[in-house]
């Protein structure tokens, strides 16, 4: 979500340089963008809605400019609402990721002000642009920005004193040092091209660039000494190759990192001393992550017979007042900088608990704070629905339980099944059943999915993979709870997944599909044997403990064309962002 690069330098082609560093942080998600350069005669912006695609920027040439990714949260998607953002003297141009809480509130000190746009940010310049006329800039920006409540992160560009600034709470900003230039970014994927040498600034920490770079603290008003860390990773960049989608190319990866992280990895060794050593373990994610999370709830208890906590990361921030240090808090996410996650672990980390991120994504957020990372492997993860990263977060949980237990070797034949039978799926019989179910189904209006036990959070998650990326209506339930509400949503024809492993859940999800049916349901059996109550079997085999992470696969793959099949863009779904940087 939202997306800043800002540049300052000699390179005279400051609105390129930073329009190539907004298309290294489009996976975020956005609705609309701008650049803003400096010029002898002001500010220039140029902004659009839409996606930047093969965009040509008409901005004059400029050694400095900021420019952003705009998901909007305050204001409708119009070129007006999009960032930068100018002052009244159009001397000062800012930009922002996040909600500004109290932005109704500040406003009323900025009523004499021109406003141009809808949103909380354009207070902010306003507010800047007031106290310019009492302090130098830089200690207007810190001013105005501790007055600032929320998760906010700014750039700010002056365009008279040469300084851009940048501050934040929250949301990640990188500054990166060049040969005589500064850049600023969302995250190191578009800096590392120009410079290895880097700053990942922390909350309250003010950058001051222009021809050389000063660090303040926000809340004492000192200098701080820079922390400059020489960056050794390249980040990966990925290519659809033979796949007209990264989604599917990316469902199609599975079997091999699976592979991988069956074979290859001891850092599990290190996860399960941490586990051991807790008083309390709680897992916590967000949306599919959250769902790998439930899934290893039930594979501590079952396996490891372990309780573990597990809570979606947004309400984890209410759950954890009974933190303290002998706490584990371990956090599942793709990309390491969602917000839901990264606020708890802050918290928790206050509480001396300690944090450990099991994630796909090196440098983030979630992997410099926390004590101990253990990464998935799974590749740059571009297509905004998650795939291959749940599938190795399952993996990841299956084998941490499987080593607590000392049978670290019969997890890994577990994950190697797994991706045996993922690949499986893969056949030109199975794919073309799974687009006949999606033809099938791309009318329908609510589709319900059905599980029991570890099969549960699969059809969760199979909700989830099926709305994401089709719009259909999907919700997945306990098959359990069935009774005790959902059941009134089920009409003629109303399609029902049902998730029926050869496990003790199979006779009761089965009596749950007979309810469906008898008032009227569709069901699609998601089994290893066909049972007479399916109108429609989708078949799996039988891999005991496995299917939890292989039986969510054919479910990837019937949202994926249920996509396609309703003419929608499966890898940028709308209203979604890769990395939910807003609370
Ligand atoms: N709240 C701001 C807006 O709606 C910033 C959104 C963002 O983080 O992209 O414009």
């Amino acid at each position: 979500m939202c997306g800043i690069f800002a540049y300052t330098g000699h390179k005279p082609n400051a609105a390129n340089i930073i329009l190539d560093g907004l298309k290294t942080l489009e996976y975020r998600g956005y609705d609309s963008w701008g650049i803003a350069v400096e010029t002898s005669k002001g500010i220039a912006v140029e902004k659009h809605i839409g996606k930047i695609g093969d965009a040509q920027i008409r901005l004059p040439n400029a050694v400095r400019g900021i420019g952003h990714t705009r998901w909007a949260t305050h204001g409708g998607v119009t070129v007006e609402n999009s960032h930068p953002h100018l002052d009244c003297t159009r001397e000062i141009a800012l930009l922002h990721n996040g909600i500004v809480e109290n932005f109704a509130e500040l406003k009323k000190d900025v009523n004499d002000h021109t406003f141009r746009s809808q949103t909380d940010t354009e207070v902010v310049v306003h507010l800047i642009e007031n106290l310019c006329s009492m302090y130098p800039f830089t200690e207007a920006v810190m001013i105005a920005f501790k007055k600032l409540k929320g998760l906010n992160a700014i750039v700010v560009m002056h365009n008279k004193t040469g300084e851009t600034v940048a501050l934040k709470n929250g949301s990640p900003l990188v500054i990166g040092i060049g040969e005589k230039e500064y850049f600023i970014a969302s995250d190191v994927t578009g800096i590392l091209p120009y410079t290895h040498k880097v700053i990942f600034l922390k909350d309250n920490e003010m950058a001051v660039v222009a021809d050389t770079l000063h660090m303040v603290d926000v809340h004492t008003g000192k200098n701080l000494t820079p922390q400059i860390e020489e960056i050794h990773w390249n980040m990966e960049n990925a290519d659809k190759g033979k796949f007209t989608h990264f989604m599917l190319k990316e469902i199609f990866e599975q079997p091999s990192i699976l592979q991988n992280l069956a074979t290859t990895n001891d850092r599990i060794a290190i996860l399960a001393r941490y586990v051991r050593k807790a008083k309390g373990t709680f897992f916590i994610g967000a949306g599919t992550a959250y769902n790998a999370s439930l899934a290893g709830a039930y594979l501590f208890s079952k396996i490891a017979k372990q309780h573990v906590n597990t809570a979606p990361a947004s309400e984890f921030n209410y759950l954890e007042d009974f933190l303290h240090e002998k706490s584990l808090v371990i956090a599942l996410s793709q990309s390491g900088e969602t917000i839901d996650i990264i606020e708890p672990m802050n918290r928790a980390k206050e509480k001396k608990a300690t944090v450990i991120g099991i994630l796909n994504t090196i440098g983030s957020t979630l992997y410099r704070m926390s004590d101990e990372v253990f990464l998935l492997g799974a590749g740059p993860e571009k297509a905004v629905a998650s795939t291959k990263a749940y599938t190795a977060k399952l993996a990841t949980l299956l084998l941490l339980v499987y080593t607590l237990c000392n049978k670290r070797e019969e997890g890994q034949k577990i994950v190697t099944d797994a991706a045996t039978e993922i690949q499986r799926f893969f056949s030109d019989t199975y794919l073309l059943q799974m687009q006949r179910l999606a033809k099938k189904l791309k009318n329908t209006q609510h589709l319900y999915t059905i599980g029991r036990g570890y099969a549960y959070p699969t059809a969760l998650e199979a909700a989830l993979k099926i709305k994401e990326v089709s719009y259909i209506h999907a919700e997945g339930f306990a098959g359990g709870e069935l009774k005790h509400g959902p059941i009134a949503l089920i009409e003629k024809g109303t399609p029902c997944i049902v998730f029926a492993p050869q496990d003790t859940t199979y006779s009761a999800i089965i009596s749950n599909a007979t309810e469906v049916k008898a008032r009227g349901g569709y069901i699609i059996g998601v089994a290893s044997q066909h049972a007479p109550i399916f109108d429609e079997w989708v078949e799996i085999k039988d891999i005991g403990i496995g299917s939890i992470i292989s039986g969510i696969v054919p479910m990837q793959l019937l949202a994926y064309y249920l996509a396609v099949m309703k003419k929608l863009d499966p890898d940028k779904p709308r209203n979604l962002a890769k990395s939910v940087t807003v609370k």
